[in-house]
């Protein structure tokens, strides 16, 4: 399960470009700080290997990977 912090996102864009099978995207949805938060646009893509996590600067998404 993939988990956007919206609150955190600043719109940055690096989780967009460095997951593989491109699970991810800029929504049109505003947080309160006026970002557009990246979305789970296609979550049956993910393959879990967390590089968003691991590559965004605010902490902002998480992945959780489900055993078995
Ligand atoms: S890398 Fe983090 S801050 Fe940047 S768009 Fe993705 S979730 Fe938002
Ligand atoms: S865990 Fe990997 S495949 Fe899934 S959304 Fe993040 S970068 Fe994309």
């Amino acid at each position: 399960m993939i988990s956007v912090l919206t609150e955190r996102c600043k719109e940055c864009g690096i989780c967009v470009t460095v997951c593989p099978t491109k699970v991810l995207e800029i929504g049109s949805a505003r947080n309160r700080r006026g970002y557009r938060h990246a979305v789970p646009a296609r979550p049956e893509k993910c393959i879990g290997c967390r590089l968003c996590e691991y590559n965004c600067p605010d902490f902002a998404i998480f992945v959780e990977v489900s055993a078995g």
